[in-house]
């Protein structure tokens, strides 16, 4: 059933300002075009499902790659304006614009591919992937090609004293006024809630670790009620441990190009063997800037960290009861035999 939260989601996305800020996002756009591209002779000739056109990019891209017709489908208004964009580009033979739910939409053959932009801040916001999954589960021909094929959320611990500096003790010296009894508050309302920012690979303290790895193709909705991970890091330098981050990477090779991933040749390892490479949508602190940025999860106060120090403890990533759409997260941390649990809603 389409819920008031749901009825709230869409209103959003009936928003130019969400579909400018996605499309100008060139790293996003520019991955699905080349993904697109790249898959040109799959689509040639086949029937696509865009699970969440928006404005109605994607369908287009699909459409002059070749497709013989595209099921736009979107739940939020700008349905209209899709429907408007595919009229003025002649298109509206074989792009057929769907102002619905997914769930609820009836179209009376089997797509070969589904292309959707899912993705939300830290991967699984705004928990539209299962909305990929009914259409998979009901659309999607055997052999069928889904579009991003893979996603893998990451997580790191991070430090960022100038973030720490810029919000709370900020208020230290204010115009030389001790304001510092303002710091218990600068830190609740910094910090209460995860914050999308972008952070460098300067500010990240180990590894990444992975939180969950998403196969498009195999992936159950119960999956995604709740997705929690041990992690263990080992710092690689002494620092001030402000928190962690998170980001996500959303691959885009075929059923047909999988078999590149297999060893051959003593290619193993070897940057650039798999010629897929280049179709990864990252978004982590180390790539160019995404409208994604990072989400990061700050502590009220610093944690002191020596250089390979070991960091570990479990992060549980779970739907909100009440809205489903909102996020859950609990973090626990031990590091130097202290003990750190942090427990917060992403709204
Ligand atoms: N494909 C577009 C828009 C991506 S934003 C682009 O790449 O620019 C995601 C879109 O999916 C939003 O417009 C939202 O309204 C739509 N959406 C989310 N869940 C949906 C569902 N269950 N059924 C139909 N549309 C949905």
């Amino acid at each position: 059933p389409c819920t008031d939260f749901d009825k709230a989601y869409f209103h959003c996305y009936a928003h130019v300002g969400i579909h400018e800020e996605m499309i100008k996002d060139s790293v996003r756009t520019e991955t699905y075009k080349a993904a697109i591209m790249h898959h040109q002779s799959f689509i040639e000739g086949k029937v696509v499902m865009d699970v969440g056109c928006g404005t109605g990019i994607l369908s287009i891209f699909c459409a002059q790659a070749g497709a013989k017709r595209v099921y736009a489908v979107d739940a939020s208004d700008i349905a209209v304006q899709a429907n408007e964009v595919v009229k003025a580009n002649n298109l509206a033979d074989r792009v057929i614009v769907l102002h619905g739910r997914v769930e609820d939409v009836e179209i009376y053959e089997k797509v070969d591919v589904i292309i959707s932009e899912w993705m939300g801040y830290m991967l699984l916001y705004e928990s539209m992937l299962g909305s990929v999954i009914a259409a998979r589960d009901r659309w999607l021909k055997r052999g069928g090609l889904i579009l991003p094929c893979t996603a893998t959320l990451y997580m790191a611990p991070i430090t960022h004293p100038d973030r720490y500096k810029d919000s709370i003790e900020f208020w230290r010296n204010v115009y030389g006024i001790d304001m510092s009894v303002m710091m218990p508050l600068a830190k609740l309302c910094a910090f209460e809630e995860p914050c999308v920012e972008t952070i460098t690979g300067e500010n990240v303290m180990a590894r990444p670790h992975v939180v969950k790895h998403v196969d498009c193709y195999t992936i159950q909705l119960h999956e995604l009620e709740s997705v929690s991970t041990r992690y263990k890091f080992q710092s690689t330098m002494r620092a001030p441990l402000h928190g962690f981050a998170l980001w996500f990477d959303a691959e885009f090779s075929g059923p047909a190009s999988s078999t590149n991933n297999n060893p051959v040749d003593g290619f193993r390892g070897k940057k650039h063997a798999n010629p897929d490479e280049a179709l990864v949508l990252s978004t982590g602190p180390e790539d160019l800037p995404t409208h994604w940025q990072q989400t990061l999860i700050y502590y009220f106060d610093p944690i002191e960290v020596e250089q390979d120090q070991i960091i570990e403890g479990s992060l549980t990533l779970s739907q909100n009861k009440e809205n489903h759409r909102f996020m859950n997260i609990r973090l626990v941390c031990s590091s130097g035999g202290m003990s750190y649990v942090k427990e917060l809603v992403m709204r």
